[in-house]
């Protein structure tokens, strides 16, 4: 349905709706609150300076603004509740000065601090709240919470027609409600029974139909046929035995694995995980090497062209020896190279090419492939699987995924049960552990002095901040007021770039570049900077708030130092001073027992790495919070497709159609 069906929004806002994806009112209606305020007025002492309090209050002074700098003011004022007295403060909100008149009743949201007698708000409000649920939307430049709550609230009104993908045994098993029911419940609850049965409902379809998809995956997948490849074993020895360096146990059981699957007549669907360091490109380029022997072309994709510059190299290493002829395809290839290029791989004449996902989507024509690896797999969810297997390239070639996302085995089974699953657990022993800290915030002093002592030995930092700008709500340190402040305490001396997702793809390239090449020294970021990239260099990560990412984060973000035989540090910067996250992060440098760890703590976790993965972002439903729900969905779903009772079903049968590629 059409969004100028809901009376107040017009082309600007549909806009603005069609930034955060919104196109339909269905679309709308599925764009779900990721939390919820409990509006409740409590009063002035009841208020605690670690939860959000809601305090109905009278204006008992003039307003006083002060301009900090630019952009940052702060704004303060005298008000009362329940015969107390204290101060307000609010930051950036110098413009409700002509508001807040003498002896007027508002709304404060925030916290108080007994101690100073003030309270911080984030939010002040006018109109007369009442006490409610309030759902809490992501937003985006130019929409207020209130206003997605009011579209929301005029398109539960309209005769929408959203799919329910819980098949009916499923919705009557469980006592579900029905998805309109759910819809409704998610932006309006009423209670917090409200918020917990329609999130059950809506968690459990969308688990339900994942798993459906991965196990319809995996039946096909046992079936498939690929080429039965022959190839001279001794030439894999004696190019494995010619390495500078001896294999570790995991390394050879996982390129035994890879060699079976490509001498078997089924097609290989295997992912090798492993963590950051563990040699997966090792083990790629072996099985490179063996299709090669056996007379195929291979494809290595990146997921950056920084990456697939840096596997170009690194294979032309490993193959030195030999006469494959390998072929960089990427973006900044002029048209005429690409096209030459191109004529090669058609030819046969390129044995193998490395490349960006552009490899897949301009699908370059190969006189005979028949072997695709795809580095860091977390990128794609579970269409893009099929698409690679099936439309992309060639159906009979053998996939294989590498991540370096360790997660637990009886995990990895389930989300990626449709792939045949390698573990790299050990790590070579030529790494230095790198040693970990957890500073407070107030000891700051150590951090810089730690930063002073490898830029004088020339190593390079990495500097991570939660957020892009200055959000006076969550007090973070972004990375504009970052780098004001390692500026200043380097005396404007040292180069510093800053990286962040708002730069374009080639922005952050070039400034990757800058900094691989040594021209940037510290480089702050948000969380965005790519998995894999190997600055030797670098020998320090300091990450700031580091109590706001999840142990898969700064797990992730810490094997950017390291990567050479200097010795690196991790200093993770916070205010908590007993938070149990970071302890693991400092007690151990495993990705796998990191996960592990993950895995048992509850809360503020984001299960390694899957959260970011391609389609498997999931709207509401939380792989590791939603555990349980995944398992029986999962058990469910092999249920219905051995029993074939999504046949007759469109809405299933259309989902196949995407997946499909037995065409
Ligand atoms: P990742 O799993 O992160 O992709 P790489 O394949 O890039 O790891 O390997 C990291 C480094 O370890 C590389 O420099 C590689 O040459 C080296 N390496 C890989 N396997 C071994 C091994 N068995 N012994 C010693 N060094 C190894
Ligand atoms: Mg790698």
């Amino acid at each position: 349905m059409n969004l100028n069906l809901i009376a107040k929004i017009g082309p600007k806002t549909e806009k603005l709706l069609n930034k955060i994806n919104i196109y339909t009112v269905e679309d709308l209606l599925s764009y779900y609150p990721y939390r919820y305020n409990i509006i409740k007025f409590v009063n002035i002492d009841e208020a605690l300076d670690n939860t959000i309090s809601y305090v109905l209050a009278t204006v008992l002074s003039d307003i006083k603004v002060a301009y900090i700098k630019r952009n940052f003011n702060r704004l303060s004022f005298i008000a009362a509740n329940n015969n107390q007295t204290f101060t307000v403060t609010i930051f950036n909100r110098a413009f409700l000065k002509k508001n807040l008149t003498l002896n007027r009743e508002i709304v404060l949201i925030g916290k108080y601090n007994k101690l100073k007698n003030t309270f911080v708000a984030n939010d002040i409000k006018f109109s007369y709240e009442k006490e409610r649920i309030e759902a809490v939307y992501h937003l985006t430049e130019g929409l207020k919470n209130s206003t997605i709550e009011s579209f929301v609230a005029s398109a539960l009104q309209l005769d929408y027609n959203i799919a329910d993908y819980v098949p009916d045994i499923y919705n009557n098993k469980y006592k579900l409600l029905s998805k309109n029911e759910a819809i409704k419940l998610i932006h309006q609850p009423k209670s917090i029974t409200d918020i917990k049965r329609s999130e059950l409902k809506l968690i459990y379809e969308e688990l339900f139909l994942y798993m459906f998809k991965i196990n319809y995956l995996k039946e096909i997948n046992k079936k498939a046929q690929g080429i039965k490849k022959e190839f001279a074993m001794n030439l894999v020895e004696d190019f494995l035995n010619d390495l500078s360096f001896r294999l570790t146990t995991d390394q050879e059981t996982t390129i035994k694995e890879i060699l079976k699957d490509m001498q078997s007549d089924i097609r290989m669907n295997r992912l090798v995980l492993g963590d950051v360091g563990s040699g997966k490109t090792v083990v790629a380029v072996t099985a490179i090497f063996a299709n090669y022997l056996s007379g195929y072309q291979s494809a290595f994709m990146a997921p950056t062209e920084i990456l697939a510059k840096q596997h170009y190299e690194t294979l032309q290493n490993y193959l030195a020896n030999y006469d494959l002829k390998i072929g960089l395809l990427t973006g900044s290839l002029t048209k005429k190279n690409k096209e030459k290029l191109y004529a090669q791989i058609n030819a046969g004449e390129i044995d193998v090419v490395i490349g960006t996902h552009a490899l897949l989507n301009e699908g370059a024509a190969f006189a005979s492939l028949g072997l695709v690896i795809t580095d860091e797999q977390h990128r794609f969810g579970v269409n893009q699987r099929s698409l690679l297997q099936n439309k992309g390239l060639n159906k009979d070639a053998d996939v294989l995924y590498l991540s370096a996302t360790p997660i637990p085995r009886t995990y990895a089974l389930t989300i990626y049960g449709d792939l045949d699953l390698s573990q790299i657990k050990t790590k070579p022993n030529t790494r230095k552990e790198i040693i970990t800290k957890v500073v407070l915030e107030k000891n700051i002093r150590e951090v810089l002095l730690a930063m002073l002592e490898e830029l004088k030995k020339n190593h390079q930092i990495f500097v991570v901040s939660p957020l892009i700008e200055q959000n006076d709500e969550l007090d973070l340190n972004s990375v504009n007021i970052l780098k004001e402040k390692l500026d200043r305490a380097f005396n404007n001396k040292v180069p510093i770039g800053i990286l962040h997702g708002k730069l374009k793809q080639k922005e952050k390239d070039e400034l990757m570049l800058e900094f691989q090449t040594g021209k940037i020294k510290i480089l702050i970021s948000t969380t965005v900077i790519e998995v894999g990239i190997d600055i030797p260099k670098a020998s320090l990560m300091v990450i700031f708030n580091a109590e706001r990412f999840g142990l898969a984060t700064l797990h992730q973000l810490r094997g950017r130092v390291g990567r050479s035989d200097i010795q690196s540090y991790c200093y993770l910067v916070t205010n908590d001073d007993n938070n149990e996250r970071l302890k693991v992060m400092a007690s151990s440098n495993d990705g796998f027992y990191i996960s592990e760890k993950d895995f048992e703590l509850r809360g503020g976790g984001d299960l390694f790495g899957v959260k970011q993965s391609g389609d498997m972002t999931f709207k509401i439903a939380d792989l590791k919070r939603d555990y349980k729900i995944l398992l029986q969905a999962k058990i469910d779903s092999e249920n219905y497709l051995a029993k074939s009772l999504f046949k007759g079903n469109s809405l299933y049968e259309k989902e196949l159609e995407k997946i499909n590629f037995l065409d």
